[in-house]
């Protein structure tokens, strides 16, 4: 039997509650499987800043370098900054100190939530948007300048290595996917036609597919790939982009399958993985239990399929499909309502179906 070291770092607001509403779920999967959960929760967020001066203490910092996996709340609170004015996003140190160079953003269209396209083929949307989260023009991130009032400038960094990885990244998760009835496609999207950089990231994606034949490599400038997630999502599989074009990708791509409370994500790089709800602390609902906690449930599950790929325990894979079909088919039911959508149930109400379902 093994057991899984699990860092948690529940945050502020609705963070701690949608965690909350995660952990029994995922205990319930473990009970009586080859495997076992360890849970340890960390302090951190704008609370604790406000309480302490520290935003991510070291000690929460070490247990999350030292756990197998983090799974996240939330953190920020728009009232609580730094003295430069700028917000509490200990995510982002956790991002740059443990080299999670991968967000990895699924956008699936779940039975029974209400989607902004009419076309019945959205129903079939279920595409994974990678973005590089180390480079790409977010490398200017506090380097910025600014030339007196005439002027500013923000420079993109592409690298050999940034881009192999990420390209690396993509195509395995492809084939991952692919074994399991995908179409094992990748997508590099780019501007590669205008700019030097973009190329750059072109030419290395090209070389990283032509590494692996068992998965077909395409290209979709940015200004199509924007288009066409509104035209036709249903074609596209996995994609991988620059940072700057995956932060906006990945919230359009949100935006087409439903709520925030539906969205899941990974941070991940070659030896941690960070799993979190996309949405924030979301100050106007916390502490109403008005949170929809299945984004929560969902990263849950993928951080469960990433430490199956990790230590071969194939009965956590299963355990996270287990999780996205329990999910599945509470909202197929039409039963739930997410205050989300206008309707009245809360996160006990959401949770505890999922987890009766099991
Ligand atoms: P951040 O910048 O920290 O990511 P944000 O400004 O994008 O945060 P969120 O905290 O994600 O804001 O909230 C955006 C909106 O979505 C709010 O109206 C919030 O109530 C709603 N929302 C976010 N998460 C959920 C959830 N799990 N369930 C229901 N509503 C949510």
């Amino acid at each position: 039997m093994r057991t899984f070291d699990i860092a948690v770092l529940p945050g502020d607001g609705i963070g701690p509650e949608v965690i909350d509403a995660t952990l029994p779920i995922l205990e319930r999967v473990a009970h009586g499987a080859p495997f076992a959960f360890r849970f340890a929760s960390h302090p951190g967020g704008a609370q604790h800043y406000q309480a302490t001066g520290q935003a991510l203490p070291e000690a929460t910092f070490e247990s999350a370098r030292r756990a197998d996996a983090i799974l996240f709340g939330a953190m920020g609170w728009p009232a609580i900054r730094y003295a430069d004015g700028t917000e509490i996003a200990p995510q982002l140190d956790l991002r740059e100190r443990l080299d999670l160079y991968a967000g990895v953003r699924p956008a699936r269209a779940l039975p029974g939530i209400p989607l902004p396209l009419a076309d019945p083929r959205a129903r079939s949307i279920d595409l994974v948007v990678i973005r590089e989260s180390t480079e790409g023009l977010f490398a200017s991130r506090g380097r910025g300048e600014v030339i007196g009032d005439a002027e500013a400038r923000d420079t993109m960094v592409i690298t050999r290595r940034g881009s192999e990885r990420i390209a690396e990244f993509a195509f395995r998760l492809a084939a991952r996917r692919k074994r399991r009835g995908r179409p094992g496609r990748v997508t590099c999207v780019d501007k590669a036609n205008v700019f030097r950089s973009m190329a750059f990231f072109r030419k290395v994606f090209d070389e990283v597919a032509a590494r692996h034949p068992g998965i077909e490599g395409r290209h979709h400038y940015i200004d199509a790939t924007a288009l066409d997630l509104v035209r036709r999502p249903w074609e596209f599989d996995v994609l991988v982009t620059e940072n700057m074009f995956g932060d906006i990708l990945s919230d359009e791509t949100a935006a087409l399958v439903g709520g925030m409370g539906m969205a899941p994500s990974g941070d991940i790089g070659d030896a941690h993985g960070l799993f979190q709800p996309c949405h924030g602390s979301a100050p106007d609902i916390a502490g109403e239990g008005k949170a929809n906690p299945t984004a929560t449930v969902l990263s849950a599950a993928m951080m469960l399929d990433w430490l199956a790929d990790r230590s071969g325990e194939e009965a956590l894979a299963e355990a996270a499909v287990r999780i996205e079909r329990a999910v599945d088919a509470v909202f197929a039911s039409g039963r739930l309502a997410p205050y989300e959508f206008g309707g009245r149930d809360g996160t006990r109400a959401i949770a505890g179906a999922i987890a009766s379902h099991l």
